[in-house]
C-alpha cells in the first residue's frame, strides 16, 4: 500500500525545531503532519520520530531520526512486518568535527585557558603539558560513518590512525585495522581512543577497568557513541587514579548527566550534552535522508538504512 501521509512525531522537537523540519520536507508529494501521543497511525502513514512509541508499529514505515536506534524494539517491527529505518550515514562531518575539537582542545589546553579566562587570569601552563596532535596515534573503535569521519579529520591533522572493525578488514587511510578480539593491542599505544560503535550486547561495557589499564597513562578516551559502551564507574576510578589522562564525553550512562556525577569535576574531562550531531542544518540533513527513503518505499525499492 502506498504512503499517503508523513507523520512527524512531536518528540522530534527534542532534537530539531519541528517546524523547520516539516518545512524542509515540503517537496514530498504527500501531506506532512505533526502527530502527538493522542493520535493514531495506519498502513498509509509513514512516521518520522526521535523517540519510539508502541503504536508506531501500525504504520506503513517508521523512520528513527537517530543513528542509534537502541531504544526501538526491532523484534516487534520484524514481527509486524513494518519496516524500520535509522539515520546512520549523515554524522561523519558533525560528530567528526566534535571529536577533532576535543582532541585539539585537550592537546593545546584550550579548556584550561578558558577556565582561567573565566577568572581573568593570565596563565602559563606547565611546560610539559601542551602537545600537538600531529604525529600522535588515535585508535578509532568502530569504523562506520562516524568512525571514518573521525579518521579522515585525524589524518588531516597529521595523526597516525589505527582502528577496530568487526571484520578486521582494511580501511583506506587507517594504517592498521584490528578485530574486536585484538582490542587491547589496538588501544595500547594510542594517545586518543575514540568510541564510535553502536550500543549492542557486544559493545555494552566494552570499555572497563582492563581497557583503562591497557591504555597509556597519558591517553584520552573520547566517547561519542553511547554511554553504556563505557563502564562509567570504572572510568571515574581510572581518572582519579591517573590510569588515563582524561576524556572527551558526549554521551553518558544517565542523560542528562546527573548534577552529582564526579565527571563534571575533572579538569581533564570535557563534557558536552549529547549534541554531537547538532548543528543549525541538522533538520535539513535529516529531511534529505527521509525524502530519499520515502521515494524508495513508494517505488518498492529496498530501503536505505533498514534495521528491521
Ligand atoms: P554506523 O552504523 O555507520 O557505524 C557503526 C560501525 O560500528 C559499523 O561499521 C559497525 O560494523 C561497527 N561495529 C559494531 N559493533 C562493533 C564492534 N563490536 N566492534 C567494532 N566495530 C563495531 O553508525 P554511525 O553513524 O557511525 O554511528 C555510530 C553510533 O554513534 C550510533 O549507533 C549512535 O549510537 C552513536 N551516535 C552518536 C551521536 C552523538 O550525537 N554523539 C550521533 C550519531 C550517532
Amino acid at each position: 500500500e502506498p504512503l499517503d501521509r508523513l507523520c512527524v512525531h512531536e518528540s522530534t522537537d527534542e532534537k530539531v525545531p519541528i517546524g523547520a523540519f516539516v518545512d524542509a520536507l515540503s517537496d514530498l508529494p504527500v501531506p506532512v503532519e505533526v502527530v502527538g501521543d493522542d493520535d493514531a497511525v495506519g498502513e498509509g502513514d509513514a512516521v518520522a520520530t526521535y523517540r519510539p512509541r508502541d503504536w508506531f508499529v501500525d504504520a506503513g514505515w517508521v523512520h528513527c531520526l537517530r543513528a542509534g536506534y537502541d531504544e526501538f524494539d526491532t523484534d516487534r517491527y520484524a514481527a509486524a512486518g513494518t519496516p524500520l529505518t535509522n539515520s546512520t550515514g549523515i554524522h561523519d562531518t558533525t560528530v567528526g568535527e566534535l571529536v577533532a575539537g576535543y582532541m585539539l582542545t585537550l592537546a593545546r589546553r584550550l579548556h584550561v585557558y578558558r577556565d582561567h579566562q573565566n577568572r581573568r587570569e593570565w596563565y602559563d601552563p606547565p611546560y610539559e603539558q601542551p602537545f600537538t596532535v600531529d604525529g600522535e596515534m588515535v585508535c578509532v573503535v568502530g569504523l562506520g560513518t562516524i568512525g571514518r569521519g573521525v579518521a579522515d579529520r585525524a589524518r588531516g591533522l597529521g595523526m597516525d590512525v589505527v582502528g577496530v572493525r568487526r571484520s578486521g578488514a582494511p580501511v583506506d587511510g587507517v594504517s592498521t585495522v584490528y578485530s574486536p578480539a585484538e582490542l587491547h593491542a589496538a588501544i595500547d599505544d594510542a594517545r586518543f581512543v575514540v568510541l564510535a560503535v553502536p550500543q549492542t550486547p557486544e559493545t555494552e561495557g566494552m570499555f572497563s577497568r582492563p581497557e583503562f589499564e591497557e591504555m597509556r597513562d597519558d591517553a584520552y578516551l573520547v566517547n561519542v557513541a553511547r554511554g553504556p559502551v563505557v563502564d562509567e564507574a570504572a572510568l571515574v576510578d581510572a581518572l582519579e587514579a591517573g590510569t588515563i589522562a582524561g576524556a572527551g564525553l558526549d554521551v553518558f550512562e544517565t542523560e542528562p548527566l546527573p548534577e552529582d556525577s564526579p565527571l563534571w569535576g575533572f579538569e581533564e574531562v570535557l563534557v558536552s550534552p549529547h549534541e554531537g550531531s547538532t548543528t543549525n542544518q541538522y533538520h535539513s540533513d535529516l529531511a534529505v535522508l527521509v525524502e530519499e527513503i520515502f521515494h524508495q518505499y513508494q517505488s518498492d525499492a529496498s530501503l536505505r538504512n533498514r534495521v528491521a
